[in-house]
């Protein structure tokens, strides 16, 4: 790629121009280290309009990990069958590899019927963390669809806010 300041030739993996001191833009390095090539769902990802999409929907799948581990724990403790933390744990694979809005959908769904099956059945409202993971992970797993298919769509790349 080159300097965008002084027209430098630079090497791919630049972070400043070595002959003017321009810093190089996370964008370009990306996009040179593509080749030319239209950039993949991975590389994608790493721009940093997208780091907020990247992370939030990678927390909501650890915490779903974690959430649906300590379920498994403690179903086995109580010696019943472990549903709802095998639920929470596939959805948490659903949202943090596949990136699905389904799986994000299915979670805020099933978080919110479990809050109200709960407060009948026991007078609690447990499990509110899991809707909030939930509309977070659908949240995320929108914008990042709706950026990624506008860049296959005509080439724009997701601007950072403010
Ligand atoms: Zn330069």
């Amino acid at each position: 790629m080159v300097c965008s300041k002084c027209g430098a030739e630079l090497d791919n993996n630049a972070l400043v121009c070595p002959t003017c001191g321009q810093a190089v833009p996370d964008e370009a390095r990306i996009q040179a280290q593509a080749g030319g090539q239209p950039l993949a769902k991975k590389e994608f990802l790493k721009l940093p309009a997208m780091k907020s999409c990247k992370s939030n929907i990678n927390v909501c799948g650890i915490l779903l990990y974690v959430f649906g581990g300590i379920n498994i724990a403690l179903a086995v403790g109580l010696g019943t069958v472990p549903i709802d933390g095998i639920i929470l744990i596939l959805l948490g694979l659903g949202i943090h590899l596949g990136k699905s809005r389904v799986c994000a959908l299915l979670c805020a769904a099933y978080s919110i019927f479990n809050v109200i099956y709960m407060l009948y059945s026991t007078g609690k409202a447990a499990g509110v963390w899991i809707v909030l993971i939930g509309i977070d992970a659908v949240i995320y797993t929108f914008k990042y669809h709706s950026a990624w298919n506008k860049y296959k769509k005509d080439g724009t790349l997701p601007v950072e806010k403010n």
